[in-house]
């Protein structure tokens, strides 16, 4: 086994964004730094811009989304193609700092005892990927904030094809229709719970529709939805 192309994985000796030189890093300071943050939460029904962070479009929205950024920011994109498409986990790291600056930092929201969740994969991607994307971004991100973390209060029904951008937002719908649960063996913890639930990148929200909604059946409280970034 050739170490040094391992380590290369883990660490890309080259920012992910620009090509230059980052140490152990995957991205470069100033690549990090020129990220495009947005500064609100959004409609998760409509996905409108939400100032003060209130409902005022759509009271009856299943959950509050928050987005760090846009994915057509080129370096935000790049940490995320990294990470879910080359197999650099280290990637997780600088898309959940992203992520924990825009709740705490920017909207200064208190999300105080929720507990933060990724939306699963099917397990036959987690395979193949050999881990959860949504799952390392989480993890780094409850820590960060000092929130409690759950892999699995949701486990995914049936494997579908991924959401793809040549499907339209019935497609989308269609496709995730009931394929989240909440897993039984934390029942418990869902029943009056607040929910972070965590992804990589939102699109139309379907998949987040259709997790928050096993939430609920399953008697969680307040849901936010949060992803780094926002197409
Ligand atoms: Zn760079
Ligand atoms: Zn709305």
């Amino acid at each position: 086994m050739d170490f040094g192309i391992i380590g290369d994985i883990l660490f890309p000796p080259a920012c992910v964004a620009c090509g230059a030189g980052v140490g152990n890093g995957v991205i470069c300071g100033p690549c990090a730094a020129g990220i495009v943050r947005y500064g609100t939460l959004f409609c998760g029904t409509c996905m409108a811009r939400l100032p003060m962070n209130r409902k005022i479009c759509h009271a009856d929205a299943p959950y509050l989304l928050g987005a760090a950024g846009p994915y057509d920011d080129a370096a935000l994109a790049a940490l995320i193609h990294a990470l879910k498409f080359q197999g650099i986990a280290a990637a997780a790291g600088p898309l959940a700092d992203i992520l924990a600056d825009y709740v705490a930092g920017r909207l200064r929201l208190d999300l105080a005892g929720a507990i933060a969740t990724p939306l699963p994969l099917s397990p036959k991607r987690e395979r193949s990927r050999g881990f959860n994307q949504s799952a390392l971004i989480a993890r780094r991100f409850a820590a960060t904030l000092g929130l409690p973390f759950e892999e699995h209060l949701l486990k995914r029904a049936i494997h579908r094809k991924p959401q793809s951008e040549t499907m339209d937002i019935l497609e989308r719908r269609e496709n995730v229709r009931g394929c989240f649960a909440a897993d039984e063996a934390h029942a418990r913890k869902i029943s009056g719970a607040n929910v972070i639930l965590v992804d990589d990148v939102v699109t139309s929200g379907t998949t987040f529709t259709e997790a928050a909604k096993a939430l609920k059946a399953a008697g969680a409280k307040k849901i936010f939805a949060l992803a780094a970034a926002k197409a």
